[in-house]
């Protein structure tokens, strides 16, 4: 293809990305496809001879689209959002055009630089002190891994990376009943055990109970256990859940733990000068991270990652092949030694995109306002006796189930999974679920990037009319 004819096909694409933000709610939220039907549309072999691009085209909008999920749909109420907006897709055409690979600085001198100042913009957004530095990940998994073996070399004096696991030396990491399955892999992963990691009983409000947390960590250094890091969450998966971090980070700091925190969704909510009482206790954590590319309109993948000792971190995961060294070293970030891959993608430009499009008051109007529409939900929910909220709502997310008079807890829970598949399969909107307490629970979260209190007003009209025709 010449600059020429990729001239004429991505005017092209970008009238079908345009046509498809403006036609996106006609879609199926939650795609009808089949098992193995898209596969089966695709040829068993690669064509032999050059294809024209507008074949490909054409096969975008036949075979791919009907097995798209429409995240960016606004009736999209599932799981977190994974948003985008057209400020981020604009940066992700340029990066893709650059196709740099800035693992060092001198790979990319301005991707390294930016990235710098754009983890110190978000520092600064979200209220974290100072003295953190940051580095942007892939996804919030990769950074909770890369934290909690940050943990495991300082716990045993740098000695698990260059001597490997010892029997005799068993770690131990920490973290509520209801944090997120990659602390579980996480730690399944890193040599520690899955074994070794404690989940903590919860409160009534689904956050981490800091006495039960203490008495676990009485129990194994009774035992021998070395103690070495404690996962908090902000803003739960299953609820939103806060976990009361100035009580964990005293329990951390009298036992020399490593606090890490996972903010992945929520973490959004701290750009809100009335949510920063969820960060209270800040001066006890190691390590933050959390999400953009889930509800700060910044394309999937950009996890801002952050840590008080970077040196730590750097130590960690620090490799020095001949052909990666470079004159400027120690002068500048080669961020490949912050984490896991070698190979960066130039991920902050976007995030420069989309916080100069916005303006920090343009992402803290539009959060609000997604916030103000679950509270709203919320309110409509409790007005309808037949309906009941199953969790705290503290930020985005509502839990309820539909609980008609005169059925025991087995019937509930089957009429609310029928419920869920009804509402799903109907392709009008696409919720998810939890279980909290045995309880099948409907989970609607308000943070699509373009969803309106009319959206949700119109869901929660078509919730009620399925439930009481079920
Ligand atoms: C979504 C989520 C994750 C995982 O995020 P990835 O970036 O997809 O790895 C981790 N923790 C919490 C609390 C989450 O909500």
């Amino acid at each position: 293809m010449t600059p020429d004819e990729f001239r004429k096909h991505a005017h092209d694409l970008v009238e079908w990305m345009a046509r498809y933000m403006e036609n996106v709610e006609k879609y199926p939220v939650k795609s009808k496809s089949k098992p193995g039907e898209i596969f089966n549309r695709i040829p068993a072999s690669p064509p032999e001879k050059a294809e024209p691009f507008s074949s490909l085209i054409q096969d975008l909008d036949e075979i791919i689209m009907p097995g798209i999920t429409h995240w960016q749909n606004p009736n999209f109420f599932a799981y977190f959002p994974a948003n985008t907006s057209p400020p981020s897709i604009l940066a992700e055409m340029v990066v893709a055009t650059l196709g740099a690979q800035c693992m060092n600085w001198e790979t990319s001198p301005a991707a390294a630089e930016l990235e710098e100042k754009m983890m110190i913009w978000l520092r600064g957004m979200i209220g974290l002190p100072d003295n953190f530095e940051g580095v942007i990940q892939d996804t919030a998994s990769t950074a909770t891994l890369a934290a909690i073996i940050a943990a495991r070399e300082k716990s045993t004096g740098f000695t698990f990376n260059n001597e490997g696991g010892n029997k005799s030396l068993i770690l131990r990491v920490y973290c509520s009943e209801q944090a997120h399955s990659s602390v579980e892999k996480a730690v399944k992963i890193c040599g520690i055990g899955r074994r070794n990691l404690v989940k903590i009983q919860v409160r009534d409000d689904f956050s981490m109970d800091p006495e039960k947390l203490d008495e676990a960590i009485i129990a194994d250094k009774s035992q021998g256990f070395i103690p070495c890091c404690v996962v908090a969450t902000i803003g739960t998966t299953g609820t939103t859940a806060v976990d009361p971090l100035r009580a964990l980070g005293e329990i951390c700091s009298r036992n020399s733990l490593w606090l890490h925190v996972d903010a992945a969704m929520a973490g959004t909510a701290l750009i809100l000068p009335e949510f920063q009482w969820m960060l209270d206790g800040r001066e006890y954590i190691d390590s933050f991270l959390f999400n953009p590319h889930k509800w700060m309109f910044t394309n999937f993948d950009c996890t801002a990652f952050f840590i008080k000792d970077a040196d730590t971190l750097i130590k960690t995961f620090e490799i020095l092949p001949e052909y990666l060294k470079t004159r400027t070293r120690g002068q500048v970030n080669d961020y490949r030694d912050w984490g896991i891959p070698l190979g960066r993608r130039f991920r902050a430009l976007k995030l420069w995109s989309v916080i100069r499009s916005y303006g920090t008051e343009g992402l803290r109007e539009k959060i609000r306002q997604h916030i103000l529409f679950a509270s709203k939900l919320k309110g409509m929910i409790l007005n309808e006796p037949d309906f009941e909220i199953l969790a705290p709502v503290i930020i985005n997310v509502v839990c309820f189930r539909y609980k008609p008079a005169g059925l025991d807890e087995n019937k509930l829970n089957e009429i609310n999974e029928r419920l869920n598949h009804t509402l799903n399969d109907s392709g009008k909107i696409y919720l998810s679920h939890t279980v909290l307490n045995g309880k099948y629970t409907l989970r609607m979260v308000t943070g699509q990037t373009n969803v309106t209190f009319n959206h949700v007003e119109k869901a929660w009209n078509l919730i009620m009319m399925t439930a009481r025709l079920l």
